[in-house]
């Protein structure tokens, strides 16, 4: 018999050695305004408020409500335009087509009947284009087009991003363009086949960083690893990356003592070209631009014109694509830039305080790592419903490694056009270097706590983050070794009570949590908890985690390896550390390859082997017990009918409670384990609580086995409107026939069933709480 005992793990804040002698060197002279006081170290001074950033953040937020009204008022209609008649039409690609599971997606532009250049989805899939499917941002290509109208679900999402209708590519062909853009493409195209020679982890992210082209990333769970130690920003074109890239190699080639104009023409040199390989694609271009306020910022201009630069930037861009008043990537690029041009000499002054003048350079890579995420951290935290603890530390290391990967890659690409074996062995060298940083991001990504849960309201967040921005402005706080110590242990109990404490203070409970269409139900006691499955949806599983509060898993069950039962096992990584995956022990029998896959991903995501469980197993969780009750053998390799099945107990003063967690067996297994699972001593079958056998569907549930069970709970877990139609109607009444009360996380969203000594409340997410029993 198996017991996985729980650890606790110590939250560390580290406060690093003080130093008086804090003496601005910020990047570069320029950065530093008016008279400086002889008395005190040199402090920067806080930038004056120019008025164009002003004026640019209010045309952004009219410009946003303008837009968001149009379209939740129905100015802008669902509606396919009059002049998109489904025929023949040239189509040119605007950003990389992204692959998805129902093929591939691309933003394109076409003119209509009338002349009028419209914005639209094309979709299609491998068989529908010749040559290479995956389009690149520039390319045109010649189809049959067939237009449609959006989902009402879909619809806002994508007219805010400026798209008017679905278009439906048959019989594609790429056409070649003429002039300058052609050769950008076929520039693309040949990095894109150079970055086909070479493998594995390190080519993907080099790939992604040089060339935008991000189809290599998901493989191995790269992209998991690089959100989870929050560095999506910086693999993602949104150009967050371009300002930390740019500041880093201004302020040293600044330090270089090179002269302003050849600097000047190398950092142009470098955006043409780092424009070009991505696709000038329009998150690019705006990042480009952003990127040069920052250089000038760095040299030469006072902080205050590089913040009226960035002002008129911002208006341009708006007024020339007013969609971007909606885009997030936009958002990001403009927030991030005016974090390092507004704060950075603020924030390097307090770290020269707390680490000393010694480490100058580090000081400076942190503080603009530091002053670029201040305004987006807290977005990007709601958008991927983790706050990413390491991410510190991980943006530390990468900004210098990134800025290397791109100055590194653009040559090496240009040398590989000239005389290939020069060229490639400069790849070579950099992917290795790629390569050496995926591997510790890993391990970052592996650490205890790496990131949190979080779970807000998007507009809460921006708010705070917004009047925390305009504080650190108001206040323009001086650093002194007392609040820098300050500082730091105020976010180290922060971090602790979030960890340690508040898990311990949640109620026992089973809830089933929404993922959508597919299983992902929580146990957890005493600070302790089991996630049993865990949906194919990464963003919802977080976000319920984080609703959840549970910020660290003391093991997960997977009970088959069905994809709606495992395929976010990847992105737990941090969650996960140091526990273990459970699966039933016949899967390392089982020679199938989902069976084997599974294996493998478990191994990948925890660092060791999968415990295999047999029936009569149990894993404690705080008060509940879960003993396995299914499967004695295997006779569906590994599939629905050999689902890990639990049966979940808990001491009341009444007696003990039950819950049977089913996986996807159906009702033919059900009753085999419930007569020998029994929960009672004569053998009796009944449970409280009851997790529908395979989403609810038809051959989950016969009245017989309702009647038998007499569950006082059912939980049914799948998706709204999901294309199974589950859960089937004949279940739900079998249930409701046997007194049963169903709640569907379709309907509810997370359905928590409170244990206690009372016995069991449900608390579903959309609804106010139901006490039973
Ligand atoms: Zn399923
Ligand atoms: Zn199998």
């Amino acid at each position: 018999m198996k017991r996985a005992m729980l650890h606790g793990v110590k939250a560390l804040g580290r406060v690093g050695r003080a130093s008086n002698t804090a003496n601005a060197a910020l990047l570069g002279e320029g950065l530093v305004e008016g008279p400086t006081d002889r008395a005190t170290p040199r402090f920067p001074r806080r930038p004056s408020l120019p008025v164009s950033l002003v004026v640019a953040v209010i045309a952004w937020v009219s410009l946003a409500a303008w837009q968001a009204l149009a379209i939740a008022g129905g100015y802008v209609t669902r509606d396919v335009p009059r002049g998109l008649k489904s025929g023949e039409y040239v189509l040119e690609v605007v950003e990389d087509a992204k692959l998805g599971s129902y093929g591939y997606s691309v933003h394109a532009r076409v003119l209509d009947a009338n002349g009028v250049a419209r914005d639209v989805l094309a979709t299609y899939g491998d068989a529908d284009i010749e040559g290479d499917a995956r389009l690149f941002a520039r390319q045109r290509v010649a189809a049959s087009v067939s237009f449609s109208e959006f989902s009402e679900a879909s619809f806002s999402r994508y007219a805010s991003k400026g798209l008017c209708a679905r278009a439906k590519l048959t019989q594609a062909t790429i056409v070649d363009g003429a002039g300058p853009i052609s050769f950008v493409v076929s520039a693309r195209c040949f990095a894109r086949d150079v970055f086909d020679e070479f493998e594995g982890r390190g080519a993907a992210l080099v790939r992604a960083i040089v060339i935008g082209d991000r189809s290599k990333l998901e493989e191995g769970g790269l992209y998991d690893d690089v959100k989870t130690v929050g560095l999506a920003h910086m693999v993602a074109v949104s150009g967050a990356h371009l300002s930390v890239v740019a500041a880093l190699a201004g302020a040293l080639l600044a330090r270089a003592r090179m002269p302003r104009v050849a600097l000047s023409i190398a950092l142009c040199l470098f955006y043409c070209a780092y424009a070009a390989f991505t696709g000038f694609s329009a998150p690019v271009i705006r990042a480009a631009l952003m990127a040069a306020v920052v250089v000038s910022a760095i040299w030469g201009a006072r902080r205050s014109s590089s913040l009226a630069a960035l002002g008129v930037c911002v208006c341009v861009l708006l007024a020339v694509h007013p969609a971007n008043a909606l885009s997030l990537s936009f958002f990001l690029s403009a927030a991030s830039t005016l974090g390092i041009v507004a704060l950075a000499p603020l924030i390097q002054a307090w770290f020269e305080v707390a680490f000393g003048r010694r480490a100058e350079t580090l000081c400076q890579t942190c503080a603009l790592t530091t002053a670029a995420n201040i305004p987006i951290a807290p977005v990007t935290a709601c958008v991927f419903s983790r706050v990413p603890l390491m991410s510190p530390l991980a943006n530390m290391i990468a900004a210098p490694l990134f800025t290397v990967f791109i100055a590194g890659g653009l040559v090496g690409l240009g040398l590989t056009a000239l005389y290939a074996p020069v060229g490639k062995a400069i790849l070579a060298a950099i992917i290795a270097l790629a390569q050496a940083l995926s591997v510790f991001l890993a391990a970052l990504a592996r650490v205890p706590f790496a990131s949190l849960p979080c779970s807000a309201d998007m507009w809460v967040v921006v708010t705070l983050s917004a009047s925390a921005f305009a504080g650190l402005w108001a206040i323009w706080p001086r650093p002194t070794r007392a609040r820098a110590v300050g500082v730091a242990a105020a976010t180290a109990l922060v971090v602790v009570a979030c960890v340690v404490v508040a898990p311990l203070l949640e109620p026992d409970e089973i809830v089933a949590l929404d993922v959508g269409q597919g299983d992902a139900i929580l146990v957890k006691s005493e600070g302790a908890s089991l996630l049993v499955d865990t949906g194919n949806q990464d963003a919802m599983l977080a976000a319920a985690l984080a609703r959840t509060h549970t910020p660290h898993l003391s093991g997960v069950a997977i009970s088959h390896h069905d994809d709606d039962h495992c395929a976010s096992l990847d992105s737990l990584a941090s969650t996960i550390a140091g526990s273990c995956v459970y699966v039933a022990r016949e899967t390392y029998a089982c020679p199938c390859d989902g069976c084997a896959d599974l294996l493998a991903q478990a191994r990948n995501v925890s660092g060791r082997q999968a415990v295999g469980l047999d029936v009569g197993d149990e894993i404690r969780v705080g008060r509940f017990t879960c003993r396995v009750v299914w499967p004695r053998a295997f006779s569906d390799a590994g599939g629905n009918a050999d689902s890990l099945c639990l049966l979940v107990s808990y001491e009341s003063e009444a007696g003990p409670l039950t819950a049977l967690l089913t996986g996807d067996a159906e009702a033919d297994q059900i009753e085999k384990m419930a007569q020998s699972g029994g929960t009672g001593s004569s053998g009796a079958v009944a449970v409280n609580v009851l997790k529908a056998g395979h989403h609810g569907s038809k051959a989950g549930m016969t009245p017989k086995l309702a009647q038998g069970l007499s569950a006082s709970i059912a939980l049914v877990s799948c998706g709204a409107n999901n294309r199974y139609g589950h859960p089937a109607q004949a279940t739900i009444d079998a249930l409701e026939a046997a007194g049963t009360r169903v709640f569907r996380t379709d309907e509810l969203g997370d359905i928590a069933c409170v244990f206690s000594r009372e016995g069991i409340e449900v608390r579903p997410q959309y609804a106010s709480g139901v006490a039973l029993e």
